[in-house]
């Protein structure tokens, strides 16, 4: 299946579900425009709502022919646009933002959004992990009635327009189709996505120009990232991409059950995501971190201890593990890479290992292969109307600022949340400069 980002096309049709209704360049842009938002993911396309519905004329600029190829992405996987748990414990997913980002989330969070996207045509629905969808599970028909509610707002989109940081003198530098061009904005919205999956737009190539500004940036680390183990050659060749389904991975006091997927470097999946920051910084302090994995977790340790001592006569183990455990496939597998031999003789160790066995991972996968990313722009860097306070007039939203959160819903929301919030800010800030 072809990707967003695949192509340099933005013809209607030709890349089917992926294709958003066309946003065409409109040619030269002007050399000064009121508002500028740089970014037209879904954090930018918050902001440029927020912006429009404020009375401001919006020019949204994206370095794609296309916008929103991540949030595209997403739809592929059903986009699971926010979670239904209480706003409480969803803002608790934020873990050292969930302060910062409460009043945002009070502001526009989970119920608000559902209420946005049924504005637009969009129901939603409830999955039965408490996650939720739109009922057709796809994001490109809610873009499309997006970008025409935002052109029907007069928002006006160039597409094919990177910017390349600031002029000596001041203004945006943009590379255009038509050459580079540089703009006057009286307030600016960056939303530039962070720094996974590069290859849809969002590369961080911000990072230099906002540093040599003196903005405070945390360091972009892979977040919702699978990780390195060194698998044998022998088990990752059989098993690279089998899923260990209804297992429990267990991190400190941190236990959650789920699915993880075996790759040919270590593990991803959901289950493996929801322990990545933790894992991640495991890694950065200690040079490894060790999970342990219940292959098991419906059953009690006495009863695999019941099972694995019947007697077994001729059968070989695995047939053993495979009749009285149902234990056959890729966590059998995952058992004869990770278990000693010896252990492997004897029924209480074997059970030991089977509800905890110790998976030791020595690296994140690459940003570019996270679903999202960590670091980013500080909130110490900006003012409560998310400002930079060393650039007046620049206000930043989405993926890259220093915020980071699990899969579930909580970083569109969290994207669009502080899209509006930027947008808000934003309209303020050209209010009161007025005259
Ligand atoms: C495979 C995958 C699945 C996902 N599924 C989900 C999900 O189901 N639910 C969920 O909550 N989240 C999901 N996410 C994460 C979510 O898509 C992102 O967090 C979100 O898109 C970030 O929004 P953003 O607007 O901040 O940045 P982005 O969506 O990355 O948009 C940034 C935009 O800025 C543009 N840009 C960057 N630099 C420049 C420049 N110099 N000049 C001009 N334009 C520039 C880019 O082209 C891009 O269009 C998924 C991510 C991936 C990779």
């Amino acid at each position: 299946m072809s990707k967003p980002g695949d192509d340099d096309d933005d013809t209607p049709g030709t890349r089917g579900e992926l294709t958003p209704q066309p946003v065409r360049a409109v040619g030269a842009v002007a050399s000064a425009v009121p508002v500028a938002v740089i970014g037209a993911g879904p954090a930018g396309l918050m902001a440029a709502e927020t912006l429009a519905a404020a009375g401001q004329e919006v020019h949204v600029f994206d370095a794609m022919p296309s916008v929103g190829r991540k949030f595209l992405l997403a739809g592929i996987g059903g986009l699971n646009l926010t979670h239904s748990e209480t706003l409480s414990v969803f803002q608790q997913r934020y873990g050292g933002r969930s302060a910062a980002l409460a009043p945002l989330l009070n502001d526009f969070g989970p119920q608000a959004l559902r209420e946005w996207a049924a504005g637009l045509g969009v129901e939603t629905f409830v999955g039965s992990t408490g996650r939720v969808f739109p009922h057709d599970m796809k994001a490109a028909p809610l873009l499309r009635a997006w970008l025409h509610r935002l052109r029907g707002q007069g928002v006006v989109f160039h597409m094919r327009h990177r910017w390349t940081g600031w002029a000596a003198e001041g203004g945006l530098m943009l590379s255009t189709p038509l050459g580079q061009v540089t703009l006057q904005a009286r307030a600016t919205v960056l939303a530039l996505g962070g720094a996974s999956w590069p290859r849809l737009g969002s590369d961080a190539a911000w990072w230099p120009w906002l540093e040599a500004r003196g903005v405070a940036l945390a360091p972009l680390r892979p977040s919702n990232c699978g990780f390195d183990v060194g698998w044998s050659e022998h088990f990752s060749s059989r098993f690279a991409g089998h899923p260990l389904k209804n297992v429990a991975l267990q991190l400190g006091a941190w236990q959650q059950a789920g699915e993880a997927v075996v790759t040919a470097t270590g593990v991803e999946g959901s289950l493996v995501y929801a322990a990545s920051a933790a894992l991640r910084d495991n890694i950065h302090e200690h040079g490894s971190a060790t999970f342990r994995l219940d292959l098991l977790p419906g059953r009690d340790l006495a009863w695999v201890q019941r099972e694995l001592a019947h007697p077994r006569g001729p059968r070989s183990l695995s047939t053993h593990l495979k009749t009285r455990l149902k234990l056959d496939g890729v966590k059998a597998g995952l058992l004869w890479e990770v278990v000693p031999r010896t252990a492997q003789a004897d029924p209480a160790q074997l059970a030991a290992f089977i509800k905890a066995l110790p998976i030791t991972v020595t690296a994140p996968r690459p940003i570019a292969e996270a679903i999202s990313s960590a670091g980013g722009v500080g909130f110490d860097a900006m003012d409560s109307g998310f400002m930079l306070s060393r650039l007046p007039g620049v206000f930043c939203a989405g993926e890259m600022l220093d915020w980071e959160a699990p899969t579930g819903g909580y970083l569109l929301t969290a994207c669009m949340a502080t899209g509006r919030a930027a947008g808000q800010g934003a309209a303020a800030w050209l209010d009161n400069s007025k005259g």
